[in-house]
């Protein structure tokens, strides 16, 4: 019988957090220890100096099919696999949110044998994180509406162009849109407001681009939360809330320490979404990793066109990273699906489906040479793959003369990722890559997204609504146009129409309006429907989760 992903992991011998600290070199008073195997890390563990030479190597798939392909799973078995071959690496992640957790897709630890634990701790409120991100985000929305109650409205902010909302870490739809201030002239100016969920906050977003504790600070004092009569943009220093919202950072910006199956180190920190946000850890953690090993594999959401573009675009440029390989995370299945084939079918054989689907995998290694990067494909091995569909996607490859390995670190942990680790590594120490971001901050709005939708989404034209057209105006002139751009669309497609599969071309790429970042440092094109605020399934997860008087946890998938 196959165990699941909480018996693998209680069947596995945690090693005390400060065993995993001294593999890194990490001094016994440096740790901030959260029980026996957490702890977190001082930001004077981050040194500038150490991080030259080091290898950062980029996880991001091909267009995921809506289980996910497995960059989680892959990234941590890849991390074991190297450090089997005797390179000090850990891996690098985001921290789990959550309403996933509850909901449909599960938890955001890994899976199989490559997992990273304590898992029910990592996956159920962890180090608290989330809830200090929730807390200071809600601060600013309580001082917002305590200025225009109690404070007379002095800056003149117009209730009707409030952009900032309140946030809470569940699937909760009934949340979304609501009226607040209801009850009478002591409750408040009622207006329109809703709940995000917390991986969708602006702080989450800033958190994960900051480079400490001022940055930060900085960063959330310059929040838009919404206009003036006038059309001003309002910023949170004018409410003052700033030094109270990194007040309850404080412990929040050093990232977390944990460990893998097989006793190597995971650097987990940060959460934020892959559609309105950057969709990766927090620059600090990354920092962090290369400063106290000599390798990080580190996962960007979704597939290239999604956080791996903002990775690389947005989050290398602010904090500086140059990574050196990008490993391309592809599935039987998920090519299987670029053929056309239905989802419950995706389990029977059939190898000219899965040549049909190659395409697709094609354009995300385009995507990854349009930064300079070498790719390496890994090949997530399913139970249900057969030999046939593997060696079509081997040969294919072998034949555009792109590296390509097996990873089957959800069956065997590192040893399953010994081929892979040894062709990242041969990869990332050759040198190839010279890692360019696709466009410059200082370009103007539309060439930043034109250039993003024509290179890597494979689009024809960008259209613009009128909405979006006045608000390009608007953010020339408050200047907000030199900030990167995270476009916000589907997953499931290079394209802005989750029915386009495969590889698409021809097509136009519609931004409907922007939201806007101004915090955490960019702006968001948003073509098509985004959800900020998920629902739980029909069957939520959260039905099967039990804990027995002992304290064991069961049922988290
Ligand atoms: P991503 O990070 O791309 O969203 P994950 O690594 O979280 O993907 O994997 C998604 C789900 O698929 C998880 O439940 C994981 O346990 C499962 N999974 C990943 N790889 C495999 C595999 N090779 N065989 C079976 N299940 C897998
Ligand atoms: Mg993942």
């Amino acid at each position: 019988m196959i165990k699941s992903d909480l018996e693998i992991a209680h069947a596995s011998k945690m090693r005390p957090i400060s065993e995993i600290a001294s593999k890194l070199g990490i001094a016994h008073d440096d740790l901030r220890p959260y029980g026996k195997y957490v702890a977190k890390l001082p930001l004077k563990l981050i040194d500038q100096e150490k991080l030259k030479g080091k290898k950062l190597i980029l996880v991001t798939a091909i267009t995921p099919t809506k289980s996910g392909e497995g960059k989680t799973t892959v990234s941590i078995g890849l991390s074991e696999g190297l450090n089997i071959l005797g390179v000090k690496t850990a891996v690098v992640l985001r921290e789990p949110s959550l309403g996933p957790v509850f909901g449909m897709k599960g938890g955001a630890a890994g899976g199989g044998y490559s997992q990273v634990l304590p898992m029910e701790s990592i996956n159920l409120h962890f180090t608290g994180d989330f809830a200090a991100v929730e807390k200071a985000h809600n601060l600013l929305s309580a001082l917002l509406d305590n200025h225009i109650h109690s404070q007379k409205n002095t800056l003149n902010i117009d209730p009707r162009k409030i952009i900032w909302k309140r946030v809470m870490d569940m699937n909760e739809r009934a949340l979304r849109d609501i009226v607040i201030g209801l009850g009478g002239s002591a409750q408040g100016i009622p207006r329109e407001s809703g709940f995000d969920i917390t991986a969708a906050s602006e702080v989450m977003a800033a958190l994960c681009l900051s480079n400490d504790l001022m940055d930060l600070k900085e960063k959330l004092g310059n929040i838009i939360i919404g206009y003036t009569y006038q059309d001003e943009p309002v910023r949170a220093h004018q409410l003052k809330a700033q030094g109270a919202m990194a007040a309850l950072m404080k412990h929040t910006i050093m990232p977390n320490l944990v460990q893998t199956i097989e006793g190597n180190p995971a650097i987990i920190h940060g959460g934020p979404f892959a559609n309105i946000a950057q969709g990766s850890n927090s620059i600090i953690a990354t920092k962090m990793g290369l400063s106290l090993a000599d390798f990080v594999v580190t996962e960007a959401g979704f597939a290239s066109d999604l956080g791996g573009e903002k990775f690389l675009d947005l989050k290398c440029q602010y904090g500086n990273l140059k990574p050196d390989v990008a490993v391309i995370v592809a599935t039987i299945r998920a090519l299987k699906s670029h053929a056309g084939m239905p989802y419950e079918e995706l389990k029977n054989p059939n190898s000219q489906a899965v040549k049909d689907g190659l395409p697709n995998l094609d354009k995300h290694i385009e995507n990854m040479k349009h930064f300079m990067l070498t790719p390496v494909v890994a090949i997530n091995k399913f139970a249900t793959d057969s030999e046939e569909e593997i060696n079509a996607v081997l040969a294919h490859c072998d034949k555009m003369g792109v590296k390509v390995a097996l990873s089957e670190g959800w069956e065997k942990g590192g040893n399953g990722c010994l081929d892979l680790a040894q062709t990242v590594k041969e990869a990332a120490e050759s040198g190839m890559s010279n890692f360019t971001p696709l466009y410059h901050f200082d370009w103007s709005i539309e060439q930043k997204i034109e250039t993003v939708a024509r290179k890597i989404y494979g689009a024809a034209e960008v259209e613009y609504s009128v909405k979006a057209k006045q608000q390009i105006k608007l953010f020339n002139k408050i200047g907000l146009d030199k900030l990167p751009i995270c476009i916000a669309k589907t997953q499931y497609s290079l394209s802005d129409d989750p029915q386009l599969i495969n590889k698409p071309t021809g097509f136009t790429i519609k931004i409907r309006e922007f939201d806007i970042a101004a915090g955490a440092g960019f702006i968001i094109p948003i073509a098509g429907t985004i959800m900020r605020m998920p629902g739980l399934p029909s069957k939520p997860a959260a039905e099967n989760i039990d804990i027995d008087a002992e304290g064991n946890i069961t049922g988290l998938f």
